[in-house]
């Protein structure tokens, strides 16, 4: 798949799928912004962007178990926090 100003191997499986809503992934159009950075200041790049994309709540739910990287709007500790809250809810 074709992606605007990004490499394939930038993105984890789900945004390289064929999940409609990853063509409107507006990480696709930042390519400067290092989604898999662990310092502060990088994930708090990959998070803006995450902030004003009109997928987040799709990308979320299918990167979920992602290990790595800012998906979704949460990095690895947020997501995996969701997931055990949600176990707990079940
Ligand atoms: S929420 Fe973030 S990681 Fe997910 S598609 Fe949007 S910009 Fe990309």
């Amino acid at each position: 798949m074709t992606t605007r100003g990004r490499p394939e191997a930038d993105l984890p499986a789900v945004m390289a799928g064929p999940a409609p809503w990853a063509r409107l992934a507006a990480c696709r159009a930042a390519p400067d912004v290092d989604f898999f950075a662990e310092a502060p200041e990088e994930v708090a790049r990959a998070k803006a962007v995450c902030e004003g994309c009109r997928v987040r709540l799709s990308c979320l739910e299918a990167s979920l178990y992602e290990p790595y990287g800012v998906w979704g709007g949460l990095d690895v500790r947020a997501r995996r926090r969701l997931r055990r809250s949600r176990q707990a809810a079940a």
